[in-house]
Order: C-alpha cells, then structure tokens, then sequence
C-alpha cells in the first residue's frame, strides 16, 4: 500500500481524551461538512449495536451526499464502507460478542414491507442506507442493527474488510448471466473497473479488457458480446451500444445521480439487452477477500486523518484509481 504524506499517527485518533459520551465525526449539516465532538450514539434498540469504526473507505456516493448531489438526512455523520470492533451490545443480540471484530451491510431492509415479511430483504423498495439517511461510519462509533453485521474471518485485515460493500456492489454483474467464452470490455479506467475484472477472472471470465475513454483510441464497433459501464454520460451510452453486437448486454453498474439523455437512434440497430446492477452477496463479497481471491491492496490510496477531509474529498474527486480511507476509531 503506497504511503502518504498526511498518513500520520493514525491510530493516534481514537482520541480517548474526550469524555465516554463524546466522539469524533466527519458530519454533514445543511452545506458544510466538518469534523466536529459530538454525543456518542447509543444503542437505539434491544437489538441494535456499537461498533468502534477502525477502517473505513471513501467511495463516489459519500462524495454525492458531500456535495449535496443526493438527498441525505441532517445532519449527518457521512460514510457507509467499514469495518470495526464490536463495543457495545443490545440485550437481545445473543449473536455477537464484545471485541468481536466485524463489518457491516449499509442497506437496511425496512423489516416491515412485504418482501422483508417474506424473507427477501434483498429485494425491500424501502431500505435505509448508511451516511446518507441516517448516520454513517466516519466517526469513532456507530450504532447499526446486529441483523446488518457480518463477522470477519480470522486473517482478514480491517483494510480489506472495508472493501466489502464496493466487492458486493461489483459482484452484481455476474447477474447478467456472462460466459466464460463472451468477449467483454469494461468501460472506463478507475478502481470499480479494476475491481470488477478481478472479480470476473475469479468466475473465469477472462476475455475481458478495460477501456479508458480518455487515452484509448475508438472502440471496435459490433465487436463485443457485453460492455460493462462504469462511467455513465449520454456520450459512454451511445459508446457503449456501438461497441457491443448486435443483441449484445450492457450492463449499467455506476450510481449516476443524473438522468442521462439515452439515444434510441444508437440503440435500437443492436436490440441491446440492458441490465442494471445493485448488490450481489455481502457474504460472498467477504469471503473473496478473506480467502485473497480478491485482491484490494493495490486499490487503496492511503488512510487519512478525518481532519484531512478536505483535501481527500477534493483528491477523491479528481481522480477514481485508488480509494482513501480514514481510520477514525483507531486500531483494534
Ligand atoms: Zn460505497
Ligand atoms: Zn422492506
């Protein structure tokens, strides 16, 4: 992992200077986002629990609700990508232990809808999700339901445990039924493209290239059997639906914000099939990077202090290849 120049003391944070009630966080109120003390969260139910936050990644969505792109609650302790210690146990929680080292699932399934009753919270159309409608993980602790935990197997490090969501988010292409003999291309050059082709060459899906929109040269038309997006305009659209043959797949796996202009005149010719991508397996997620199947180390860009927000969001959003992380809740 490359080092940084700001990667200093980190686990120096964890500031046990400060009251048990109080703690560090990188909160979102109306516009301004800063690092302030504020009350610890306590547990808000039987079944909930705290978790000390020792590793926790930065992706696109944070930056969204950031800025103010997507709408977020307020305020807001911003992140969703963690793993952790557990610090604090709901009576009914007989699951997990105390100092038990885990990660966790940031959608949460509402429990109440008619999927969630019938066991298929996958698929709920009301969940919550972490740091963006209710507090996240840049912060000391956090209080999350024991139902969204997953325990990390021994050997994994935190760093890699904090890739889980972006591993589960990427697993989901293999949704789109792809063959080990399909001819596949990624579209754009950024740390979701990389991770994405790690994944498909774990499935044996190897005939597969990445293309960067800014420094390749023009796609071979009708070439592909399925183009996997990761930058989402009007113009990679239209780039994508030439690039594939005809009854090619396109399969939309970025969380453009914006609506995007589509050009029927590029794809009605190819009778495109379109899948778009969520979530695959959290677990299955976990397990690739506990057994090293799937390797992150080489997609990290450094651990940063949270007061270094600044100019890690500002990095972040010039440049996608590596992602930042802040270890607020200091070393296990
Ligand atoms: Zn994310
Ligand atoms: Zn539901």
């Amino acid at each position: 992992m490359p080092t940084s120049t700001v990667n200093r003391g980190i686990f120096a944070v964890h500031a046990k200077r400060l009251p048990r009630t109080r703690m560090k966080a990188l909160l979102k109120e109306g516009s301004r986002v800063s690092v302030q003390i504020m009350p610890r969260p306590e547990l808000t139910d039987a079944r909930s629990v705290i978790v000390r936050v020792t590793m926790a990644g930065l992706c696109r969505t944070d930056l969204y609700a950031a800025e103010g792109k997507i709408k977020v609650c307020d305020p807001l302790v911003l992140g969703h990508e963690f793993s952790g210690v557990v610090e604090e146990l709901g009576s009914e929680v007989d699951s997990l232990r105390a100092g038990q080292r885990v990660t966790v699932n940031p959608i949460l399934p509402c429990l109440k809808c008619k999927y969630c009753l019938s066991n298929n919270t996958s698929v709920c159309q009301n969940t919550t999700f972490l740091g963006v409608d209710r507090c996240g993980c840049f912060a000391e602790f956090i209080c999350v339901p024991a139902s969204a935990i997953l325990p990390l197997p021994d050997g994994i490090s935190d760093l890699a445990a904090a890739y889980t969501e972006p591993v589960a988010a990427s697993l989901a292409v293999l949704k789109a039924n792809l063959a080990p003999s399909d001819k596949g291309l990624i579209y754009g050059n950024n740390r979701f493209a990389h991770l994405v082709k790690q994944i498909l060459n774990v499935k044996s899906l190897t005939n597969i290239s990445v293309y960067d929109p800014a420094s390749d040269g023009a796609l071979e038309e009708g070439s592909f059997d399925y183009v996997i997006e990761t930058i989402m305009t009007s113009e990679s659209l239209s780039s994508m639906a030439r690039a594939i043959r005809p009854g090619g797949k396109i399969i939309l796996k970025s969380r453009q914000y914006e609506p995007v202009a589509l050009k029927m005149t590029d794809l009605l010719k190819k009778e495109p099939v379109m899948h778009v991508c969520n979530y695959g397996s959290f677990e299955d997620a976990l397990e690739l990077l506990a057994t090293g199947k799937i390797d992150v180390e080489a997609l990290v860009d450094g651990i940063y202090e949270l007061e270094d927000f600044q100019k890690v969001l500002s990095a972040a959003k010039q440049k996608e290849s590596l992602k930042p992380f802040f270890a607020p809740g200091g070393s296990r």
